[in-house]
């Protein structure tokens, strides 16, 4: 429970709330009951049913876009319901609500729900005293949704540079071991699903290292490129590239048989033949390539593509080799 607060904002916010709304709104409740209000106090109860109502559904199906979305419509909603009961007294409730709607949902979309709270309370009218009151509640409510609304824009831009710097590498722009380890076993469980096949090809330079010593780390990382742009044009849109480290990169394949895969990697191999170079000439590859088994994990999958690279260095490099033996390939005519 603890971890699931941590890892996700919205539903620690939705909690927060759900936690506040309970201990904030069931005395006014009990308070306007027993005062008389009862129109007063249904409100309030109702406002407190449809957020915990909304906090079970996030726990339970972590649908945390709904239910924030939800929320912050009755936040809103309610707090106008209060201010047209209760007047002025009421207003105050609008000002929490405006700002969690930031937390709640994205921000285009709660600055449509705060302005439709507002526009509802100036149309309705009965919440103010004066106009006065009425135009300096107007005027607060928007300058509290715009500092709200420039929070979090920035916290939202934060959060994708984040995701950005955890999930890619820098120097190819493509997906890091961190995003292969979950893609991997996203793979695997898709497979364990639906029986969908997968192949995973680990591609590494030859003599890479030379390349380094004899024309410096800036041309090294100049094929890494070339390297990466070769193979993103050889690929289709559903393969992915992950580079796994250094100059290992894996090519993950979904949806393919056996005769596709020979023909696709053979390919891919005489195009590195031809087209990668360094300023001492041609750069090969070793790959070694493993489909997906039944009984598989992501880790034994990996170290038997591993052990199939290490025998296509072991035979001398520049070539394909996989961890499984292949139906032979029909060549038609
Ligand atoms: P082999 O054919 O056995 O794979 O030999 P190799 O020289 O390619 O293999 P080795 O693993 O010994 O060398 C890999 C080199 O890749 C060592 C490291 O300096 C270099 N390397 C790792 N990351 C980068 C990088 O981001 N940029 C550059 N330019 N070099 C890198
Ligand atoms: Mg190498
Ligand atoms: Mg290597």
């Amino acid at each position: 429970m603890y971890s699931r607060l941590r890892s996700n904002f919205r539903l620690s916010i939705i909690t927060l709330l759900g936690a506040s709304a309970v201990l904030g709104i069931t005395p006014f409740a009990l308070y306007r009951f027993w005062q008389g209000t009862i129109l007063a106090g249904l409100i309030d109860l109702s406002i407190l049913v449809s957020i915990c109502g909304a906090v079970v559904y996030a726990w339970r199906t972590s649908d945390t876009y709904r239910s924030g979305f939800f929320l912050a419509i009755v936040a809103c909603g309610g707090g106008v319901a209060v201010a047209t009961v209760q007047g002025e007294v009421g207003l105050f409730w609008l000002y929490p609500s405006l700002i969690t709607s930031f937390f709640l949902t994205v921000a285009p979309v709660a600055v449509l729900i705060n302005l439709a709270a507002v526009m509802a309370l100036i149309i309705h009218g009965a919440a103010f005293s004066s106009h006065e009151q009425m135009w300096s509640f107007v005027t607060t409510a928007i300058v509290v949704s715009c500092c709200a609304y420039v929070f979090a824009l920035r916290n939202e831009n934060q959060r994708a540079r984040l995701e950005q710097l955890a999930t890619l590498d820098p120097l190819t722009g493509i997906k890091n071991r961190r995003s292969m380890d979950r893609e991997l076993t996203a793979a695997v469980a898709s497979h364990r699903r639906n029986g969908l096949s997968y192949a995973l090809t680990l591609l590494d330079l030859d003599h890479f290292k030379r390349i380094n010593d004899q024309f410096g780390h800036s041309v090294g990382d100049e094929v890494l490129v070339e390297f990466v742009s070769l193979l993103e044009r050889h690929t289709r849109k559903s393969d992915q590239l992950f580079r796994y480290g250094g100059e290992e990169f894996v090519l993950l394949l979904p949806g393919v048989d056996e005769s596709g895969l020979q023909a696709v990697m053979n390919h891919l191999q005489h195009s590195l033949r031809r087209s990668l170079k360094s300023p001492a000439g041609p750069v090969t590859a070793s790959i070694g390539i493993a489909l997906l088994r039944q009984g598989d994990d992501a880790a034994s999958w990996l170290a038997r593509a591993d052990e199939a690279l290490y025998q296509a260095k072991a035979a001398g490099r520049d070539r394909i080799i996989y961890a499984e033996a292949l139906a032979p390939v029909t060549v038609a005519g």
